[in-house]
């Protein structure tokens, strides 16, 4: 019943983007996006591994208060925080976040147990902000990153190499230079694994804690996980053209940008083994094309407000329908936003309709489809909401082809360049894919 027609494509691709780059700020909890923000971006001009938070595990919890999520998972990008050569001499740590500790305590840290005087090394460019040299209580330190990030060190060396004697010298401590208020590059020496404190009776480790601005501590067990991987993979093959540290990296960053889960060590193998086997245009087609969670996002936001979405709320949609949001539940919540109240709320039902399936199509409605949904809006026992008759058409087959390659391109633009792209690149891209195949258009445009 919904063939593809040239007009409704023109159509779509002709419409008013004059608030293209407009943040809906009602949408979305404004802390939150400010997070997803800073970690992103700070992740880019680390280059290093990175992630974002994500709310999948609160999902797979329970957890259901918007900040209760954005709280529950993180991945920090950093610098693994031992001298990479010294990956192989380490022992396997685990996760033991949230362990209890004497004294009603729980473990905020990773512990990593290593030789005596392995050198540690700073997970992110930043400050000293915090050192203590103490025979008495141990030596430690903090650096801040530019963001706010705090990167604990505990139990930092305080023997004689060789020994267990205590005598705590300052360079059998500390790196080359490294005193309180020093700037540091990530991956600078900044101390030595040992026992320092209350370690005295366990294996020599490094205790590293990731405090965020705010205070609080994520698990730092992912972040390293990831920062080790990168290592163990070595640099990424230039033949790809993708400007990222590491194939696990541009993994993570895939599948937290357009799957919105927080990927585990295993699901970043698989998709490492999907770009061996099919290439990475081949990998991502899944993620970005008409059946993926990111395409419906854009879907939804075009069907609601007839514009694309913003950076920060594609983002945070994408990861809640990952967790425990539905389509249905997403675009209920969009029809309560004023923005959406603004375009329509002074419509009775056949006018919001005519205007849906305008925006939406190009099109007046058939008159079975608008009959439908106008007995189904005015339905007296189970009425639906017009929250509910978006989220039908922005799934459905028509808006799908109506949309076209507009969601493509607005992924591929999330995930690679951490914005949206404009009308003009939405038609460049259109024009691309009417030449050439997928992989062709993303390699043409992505990778370099
Ligand atoms: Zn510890």
């Amino acid at each position: 019943m919904l063939s593809p027609s040239i007009d409704r494509v023109t159509y779509v691709q002709s419409s008013d983007f004059s608030d293209l780059q407009e943040p809906t700020r009602a949408l979305l909890p404004v802390r939150r996006a400010r997070l997803i923000h800073v970690v992103r971006r700070t992740g880019r001009v680390a280059g290093v591994v990175y992630a974002v938070c994500l709310a999948a595990v609160a999902a797979v919890i329970g957890v259901t208060s918007l900040t209760d999520q954005a709280e529950a998972a993180e991945v920090r990008a950093i610098t693994w925080p031992v001298a990479p050569d010294h990956l192989d001499n380490v022992q396997p740590w685990s996760d033991t976040y949230g362990a209890p500790r004497s004294g009603g305590r729980s473990h905020l840290g990773v512990d990593i147990c290593g030789p005596k005087m392995t050198p540690l090394v700073a997970a992110a460019d930043g400050e000293i902000s915090w050192l203590r040299h103490s025979t008495a209580s141990g030596n430690n330190l903090t650096i801040t990153d530019a963001d706010g990030w705090e990167y604990h060190y505990i139990h930092i060396n305080n023997d004689t190499p060789g020994t267990d004697d205590g005598v705590n010298n300052y360079d059998e401590a500390f790196g080359p230079g490294i005193e309180r208020g020093v700037e540091v590059r990530a991956g600078q020496v900044v101390a030595y694994l040992g026992d320092s404190g209350n370690a005295e009776g366990t294996c020599p480790h490094l205790h590293f804690e990731i405090e965020k601005p705010d205070g609080s501590n994520i698990n730092p067990t992912p972040s390293v996980d990831i920062a080790a991987a990168a290592i163990r993979e070595g640099a990424i093959d230039p033949d790809l053209g993708l400007t990222y540290p590491s194939l696990s990296s541009f993994a993570a960053d895939a599948l937290t940008t357009l799957a919105g889960t927080n990927p585990n060590a295993d699901e970043i193998a698989t998709f490492r083994a999907e770009i061996n086997d099919t290439g990475v245009a081949g990998a991502l087609e899944p993620l970005v094309g008409p059946d993926s969670i990111a395409a419906g996002i854009d879907r939804l936001y075009f069907a609601t407000f007839l514009r694309l979405p913003d950076a920060d709320g594609y983002q945070y949609w994408i990861e809640q329908e990952a967790g425990d949001w539905n389509v249905a539940d997403i675009s209920q919540f969009f029809a309560t936003s004023d923005e959406f109240v603004a375009r329509f709320g002074d419509k009775d039902y056949a006018a919001l309709l005519d205007q849906i399936y305008r925006d939406m199509f190009g099109r007046a409605p058939d008159s079975e489809g608008r009959d439908y949904w106008l007995e189904r809006l005015a339905d007296p026992d189970d009425p639906v909401t017009p929250g509910t008759v978006l989220s039908y058409f922005s799934d459905g087959d028509e808006a799908k082809i109506v949309a076209g390659t507009r969601s493509e391109l607005v992924a591929l633009t999330a995930l690679f360049e951490d914005r949206m792209p404009d009308a003009n690149e939405i038609a460049a891209w259109q024009e691309l894919r009417e030449s050439t195949s997928f992989g062709d258009a993303v390699t043409d445009r992505f990778l370099s």
